[in-house]
């Protein structure tokens, strides 16, 4: 079977480099907040061009804690994307501020154009979380805009997208802060959980540091109520040592793959949403019509190669979200319609070109 990602693969590739890392760890005897953890924030700021990078204990606390760290609370209004991990929602929700779903575009996107709109015409929404999606960068002169014009703070998502461009800038790059993730899939995934925020604000990043530490702006001093959500010394050692060495290579190779997909895939009844030179293959969503998906996939899975779909269900009809208050002001359509067709082929740093190719005719194949 053609997996969506291969750990073991992974694994036989960078065990022994993750080894070494877990010792130097385990023989400097700090395993909490110490110099591992510094020297990664240290190589993920000069990678991001932030000036400040802070490790937390996931993708989610990183949006949290950086809207906090922004002054999001309870109440506040914060426009964002229905199509996305459920993670993006649930950390809005979680600091007690209210989404605002703008809908997607025809490649699955936030559509900025009504995320301006809505800022524009709404002076109590301030906030704005997009998601550069599936690797591929938004635009950030569009992000830029409702920074400076319209005054919204914006942390942006960059869970999918780290290393991706657009126009000269890396994604992550516009807004007050931005926020990743080390989940194993991601495209810096540890063996475990983490999360990183990024950001120019020397105060934001301060107090982040603090959050993710109860709230402690010395030693058994709390200046404000945190959390605990500390990245481990050990996650930080393997990231830094065994996997940021590797990043550009599987970046290049999730890219080589993306480009093989466009120029081979011949298939009437499938749509690839178009992509941007710098994105960075997180995901390859392509759309069929929503009454033949099924069979779709039923189809490559017999021809050994397995998919996903990102995401099934649109974040505000999940039924969690029926406990909360939230608004869409500018409707569903293109989301619902989007979630019902979406297909994800396998995309990862260690698939083999035959492989690529078993991928390519299988999709070809489909309806003959
Ligand atoms: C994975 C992901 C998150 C959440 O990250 P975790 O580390 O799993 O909490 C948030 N947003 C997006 C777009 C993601 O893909």
């Amino acid at each position: 079977m053609i997996l969506l990602n291969d750990f073991k693969r992974q694994w036989e590739d960078c065990g022994e480099a993750v080894l070494d890392a877990v010792r130097a760890v385990g023989e400097s005897g700090w395993y909490v907040l110490g110099e591992e953890v510094r020297q990664l924030e240290a190589a993920l700021a000069a990678l991001w061009g932030r000036r400040f990078c802070v490790g937390v204990g996931s993708g989610l606390d990183a949006i949290e804690i950086a809207l906090r760290a922004l002054g999001c609370g309870p109440g506040d209004r914060v426009v964002t994307t229905p199509n996305s991990a459920f993670a993006t929602t649930l950390a809005i929700v979680r600091v007690g501020a209210v989404p605002i779903f703008a809908d997607v575009d025809a490649g699955g996107q936030i559509d900025l154009d009504q995320c301006r709109e809505i800022l524009s015409t709404r002076r109590d929404v301030r906030f704005l979380v997009p998601v550069h999606l599936y690797g591929e960068p938004l635009d950030p002169a569009a992000l830029a805009g409702m920074r400076e014009q319209l005054g919204c703070r914006i942390v942006e998502d960059c869970a999918q997208s780290i290393l991706a461009r657009r126009d000269g800038r890396p994604a992550g790059a516009t807004g007050e802060a931005a926020a990743t993730s080390f989940y194993p899939t991601k495209n810096l995934g540890a063996l475990g959980d983490g999360g990183a925020i990024l950001t120019d604000d020397a105060e934001l990043a301060e107090v982040a540091r603090q959050i993710r530490d109860y709230g402690q702006s010395e030693k058994y001093r709390h200046a404000r109520l945190g959390t605990n959500s500390r990245l481990d010394e050990v996650h930080a050692a393997i990231l830094r040592r065994a996997f940021l060495p590797r990043l550009d290579g599987w970046t290049a190779r999730r890219r080589a793959i993306a480009a093989r997909y466009r120029a081979g895939i011949r298939q009437a009844r499938l749509r690839i949403p178009a992509a941007q030179t710098e994105g960075v293959g997180h995901l390859f969503p392509v759309l069929v019509p929503a009454t033949v998906r099924a069979a779709f996939r039923a189809h490559l899975k017999e021809r050994g190669v397995a998919t996903g779909e990102h995401y099934p269900v649109p974040i505000p009809d999940q039924p969690a979200m029926r406990e909360v208050p939230f608004e869409a002001p500018r409707g569903l359509a293109r989301v619902r319609e989007f979630c019902a067709s979406e297909v994800s082929l396998p995309i990862h740093p260690y698939l083999h070109d035959d492989e690529v190719e078993r991928v390519v005719e299988a999709v070809n194949a489909w309806g003959g």
